[in-house]
């Protein structure tokens, strides 16, 4: 359980709670190369220069305006930077498309928008489309030529995705599936022109007798595909939100995505990359704020003294600051766990897309943390930057007032905190289970520290002894709980699965290891390597 390790091999799903990681082994922020940088200040320009000084538009929903941005980026190459060559992509690593994510997170709408179309807009495509429909579609969707959205969600069915009651019924020649139904708050919907439909499959024809949750390429302009009207938001207002109807829709049993019963696979997977592209744009909003908040701070001044020199806001500027690195260690943690994950399946073999999709399937644990984390610390520096900015953080002459009301809708959507915490625990379970994550064996070291006194960590020495020392004592504090949650539920003490304050508060012990080791962890990285920096 020790924090540091020579051995260190890449870990996978979940093991960061039982094996040690190197901080050499780390990639940290302050590593991006060259190239990166000149990337980042790509974006960091574009959002500067052509998409916050049209904000005002923006959020007015003005026609054309977000998708114009969109092809904008297309023109850039920016919407295909992590999908394949041959389809008109640029293949970048994942660490890349994580900082492109990150510096356009603060452009509120857009963001959303821009999120929708390269992410759970395209995946599905990607990850299970046939060659015919990734070359009819991608390419134009690399460009920004077509625009994609994804409809999951229902009135009756949010969190509980899988009871949609949209139906695709297959006639009886066997080429059209009919499609009856309605989707909620279909992020794009407004000017989307291909729109991942989930519809259960259904009646008297089934498709070599196979039914249920299924995946549909559908085209906008199809018969009875019709939009409601834009839904009138709390926040992200220049994003297009609507409902969508299908009223008899003649979808050609071609445009089928993956297979029948088989749809939420690709929920769910899409669903992975989606949590984390969203907590990564949620860090970069949290960046930005936070040094907006310094520069306030520094500049306004109350009793003949900048507010940054009163205690109560150093504090806060302190914690922001806090925050944000933590969570921005996350996002990179994921990104370097996931890249390194998809170059050994490409290396055995695997295509692209299967690649893509089993690393950030195996990192669905730490998918849904950074989802949590970024989202709710974007709301806590959000939160206290219009504290900083007092009456002015109030008013909407300035823009923190729109970030504030922008960053609620991460803890919403793409899975709500409550629903990502129940995965984080559940999938820490299913892993032990599975045999994947050796939990009983990391219970028995830390039962045997206790009633033996052999010490299931080593001794550290160091500047950040004490510090590598309480990670793994957090850890181990983990385990005692788990383990005995775990042997109460099989003793039937416990009905651990409706026992939610439990689950949640597990889960929250689980992030908070995830997120104090990596700050540990590269803050051991900056003093040793970019002692220039160190903190
Ligand atoms: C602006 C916006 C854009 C969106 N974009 C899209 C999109 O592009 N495509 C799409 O398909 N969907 C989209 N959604 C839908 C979004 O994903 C859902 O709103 C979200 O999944 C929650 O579903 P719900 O709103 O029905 O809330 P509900 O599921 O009714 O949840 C209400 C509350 O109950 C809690 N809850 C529910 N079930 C449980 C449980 N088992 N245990 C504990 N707590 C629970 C939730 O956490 C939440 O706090 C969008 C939503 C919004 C608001």
């Amino acid at each position: 359980m020790a924090t540091t390790t020579s051995e260190n091999k890449v870990l996978k799903g979940g093991e960061f709670l039982i094996k040690p990681s190197d901080h050499q082994e780390l990639f940290i922020p302050e590593d991006f190369n060259e190239e990166q940088l000149m990337i980042k200040e790509t974006i960091k320009s574009f959002v500067d220069q052509e998409i916050m000084p049209l904000t005002d538009r923006i959020e007015k929903l003005e026609e054309g305006l977000i998708p114009s941005l969109l092809e904008k980026f297309g023109e850039l190459g920016l919407l295909g930077t992590h999908m394949p060559e041959e389809l008109g992509g640029s293949d970048m690593d994942y660490i890349t498309n994580t900082l492109i994510g990150d510096e356009v997170g603060p452009s509120g709408s857009f963001t959303v928008s821009y999120n929708a179309h390269t992410g759970i807009g395209m995946l599905p495509i990607f990850y299970y489309g046939t060659e015919v429909q990734k070359q009819k579609y991608l390419p134009k969707l690399i460009t920004g030529e077509l625009k994609a959205s994804y409809c999951l969600t229902e009135p009756t069915s949010g969190s509980d995705a899988l009871a949609a009651k949209t139906t695709a019924i297959l006639n009886a020649e066997g080429t059209h599936y009919i499609l009856n139904g309605q989707k909620m708050w279909i992020t794009n919907a407004g000017f989307a022109d291909i729109f991942t439909v989930f519809a259960q499959v259904t009646g008297e024809n089934l498709p070599n007798g196979k039914s249920g949750f299924t995946g549909f390429i559908i085209e906008k302009g199809m018969e009875g595909f019709t939009l409601g009207a834009e839904e009138k938001k709390l926040g992200i207002k220049g994003s297009s939100t609507r409902q969508i109807y299908f009223e008899n829709v003649k979808v050609p049993v071609e445009n089928l995505l993956g297979e029948v019963g088989k749809g939420h696979h690709i929920a769910f997977n899409v669903l992975n990359t989606g949590r984390f592209k969203l907590g990564a744009s949620c860090v970069g909003g949290t960046k930005k704020l936070v040094s907006e908040s310094l520069h306030y701070a520094m500049e306004r001044e109350q009793f003949q003294s900048p507010i940054a020199a009163f205690g109560a806001i150093q504090y806060k500027l302190a914690e922001q600051a806090i925050r944000s690195f933590v969570a921005e260690t996350a996002v990179y943690r994921t990104a370097q766990l996931i890249q390194q994950a998809e170059q050994q399946f490409k290396s055995d073999g695997h295509d692209p897309a299967r690649a893509k999709r089993e690393a950030a399937e195996q990192y669905a644990l730490e998918c849904s943390i950074v989802k949590v984390v970024g989202s709710e610390t974007l709301d806590y520096v959000v939160d206290e930057t219009v504290q900083i900015y007092g009456g002015m953080g109030y008013s909407e002459e300035g823009h923190v007032a729109r970030a504030y009301r922008d960053s609620r809708i991460n803890r919403i959507f793409e899975g709500t905190n409550e629903i990502n915490r129940l995965v984080i625990l559940n999938t820490v379970m299913k892993l032990a289970m599975k045999g994947q994550l050796d939990l009983m064996s990391a219970g028995m070291a830390v039962q045997n520290e206790l009633m033996n006194g052999e010490a299931a960590s080593p001794t550290y020495d160091g500047s950040y002894a004490q510090e590598q020392l309480l990670i793994d004592n957090f850890k181990k504090a983990l385990i005692m709980v788990l383990g005995t949650a775990a042997q109460q539920a099989m003793s039937g003490k416990l009905d651990l699965k409706n026992e939610q304050e439990i689950i949640m508060n597990l889960s929250d012990i689980i992030i908070d290891i995830f997120d104090a080791e990596g700050a540990l962890l590269r803050v051991m990285k900056i003093a040793e390597n970019y002692p220039e920096k160190k903190y």
